[in-house]
């Protein structure tokens, strides 16, 4: 059987084979296998400095200061620690904190914890094209907000929100900014030099690195403080216990630095592609896009279609990989929170798809999901079919 294409970037990305070549090199008894807190003797010595060699190309891509990376298991992992962080060190400064509706459920989970503590939330609507306008955060700052939350790309539509107005804005209240950039890392430029950002949640395996291993941004000046949330060793400057699994470093560290390489160029190909993907459907009526028409990532596309029932397409379609939103969502038939909050009508919300493409993506690729899609509304759409 012919494996569909694969169009779910947005879900995961296939390791680079640069990447995985990396990683193998710090496995078996050949390798860089040591414990990078070794102190004592060589293995120990080589794997800190191909830990520290990884930092540093992290820090790279968003030019900061290699110090201020905290290695954790992911972007989920990164947002619990800034949030819960945050609050628990910051809890007798106040008890507000300020996210939005569209956030992913690691942020949204993490807040929804903080209430049964005591935490207040105010959860911002977005735009219709599914941005957070900054002068909703300056409507809702107060006195006792002490943290504000906000992703840099969505995942479901790839909307991207203007973290330097939103941050100009938090600096002068004088209240931190975190900001979940799984999806922006290595997509769009990011410069924590100029940018007033205070905490960066990070992930590989949206950038053709492994899954398991994220890191946080905690800016040192002005100094960012935060409460550890897992402890033993004292790892990472107290801020995260744990041995660090040097090969997910190494792993993390190289794709980093590919998409340092790569993202400019990576960026205008991606756009080809959305380009030949939208007007592929210029033919077709009954459906509209989701997100920002142009200035989101070009690599997420998520679309709505009318008169056709969600489950039933995603199904029919049999020769591409694609989701009906975030791939955590999937398993529920509910439509989902993110376009619901966008003002999405209903039936548009119900039927959407979102078509997310990545460096091995090809022309050839996009024409088969064409093909499939156009198929596949023509026969669902068929009157026979909507009465049966
Ligand atoms: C994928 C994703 C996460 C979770 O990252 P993991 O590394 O899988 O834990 C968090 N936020 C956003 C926006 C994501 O796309």
């Amino acid at each position: 059987m012919q494996l569909p294409v694969y169009l779910d970037y947005a879900a995961t990305t296939p390791v680079d084979p640069l990447v995985a070549d990396a990683m193998a090199k710090c496995l078996t008894l050949d390798g860089q296998f040591g414990n990078p807190a070794s102190r004592s003797h060589l293995y120990g010595w080589q794997a800190e400095e191909l830990v520290e060699n990884a930092r540093r190309d992290v820090a790279d891509l968003i030019n900061c200061d290699p110090r201020e990376i905290v290695w954790t298991s992911g972007a989920t992992e990164a947002d619990n620690l800034a949030i819960k962080g945050v609050a628990g060190f910051h809890a007798t400064k106040g008890r507000h904190i300020i996210s939005s509706r569209v956030e992913h459920k690691a942020v949204l989970d993490s807040c929804h914890f903080l209430e049964q503590k005591g935490f207040e939330i105010t959860y911002l609507t977005p735009e219709a094209d599914g941005s957070i306008a900054p002068a909703r955060v300056a409507e809702a700052i107060r006195d006792d907000t002490i943290l504000v939350t906000l992703m840099h790309v969505n995942n479901e539509t790839g909307s991207v929100n203007d973290l330097a107005a939103i941050g100009a804005i938090t600096r002068e209240h004088n209240v931190l900014l975190h900001v979940d950039a799984a999806q922006s890392a290595g997509k769009l430029p990011i410069d924590l030099a100029e940018l007033p950002v205070d905490l960066m949640s990070l992930s590989a395996h949206k950038v053709y690195g492994p899954k398991g291993v994220g890191a946080l941004f905690v800016r040192r000046d002005p100094r960012v403080e935060l409460t550890a949330q897992i402890h033993g060793g004292g790892h990472e400057r107290g801020m995260r216990s744990g041995t660090l699994p040097t090969h997910q470093l190494v792993g993390m560290g190289q794709a980093f630095r590919l998409a340092r390489a790569q993202m400019s160029e990576e960026y205008q190909r991606l756009l080809v592609l959305r380009e030949q993907l939208l007007a592929g459907l210029a033919g077709v009526s009954g459906w509209q896009l989701h997100g920002q028409s142009g200035g989101g990532v070009p690599g997420i596309v998520n679309l709505g279609f009318a008169g056709v029932d969600g489950e039933s397409l995603l199904l029919a379609l049999r020769q591409i990989a694609v989701s009906s939103g975030s791939a955590c969502m999937s398993a529920t038939l509910e439509p989902s929170y993110v376009l619901k909050a966008m003002g999405v009508d209903e039936d548009m919300a119900q039927s959407a798809l979102r078509i997310s493409f990545g460096r091995f993506s090809t022309r050839q690729d996009i024409d088969t999901a064409l093909e499939n899609l156009i198929r596949t509304l023509q026969h669902l759409r068929q009157p026979a079919r909507a009465q049966a």
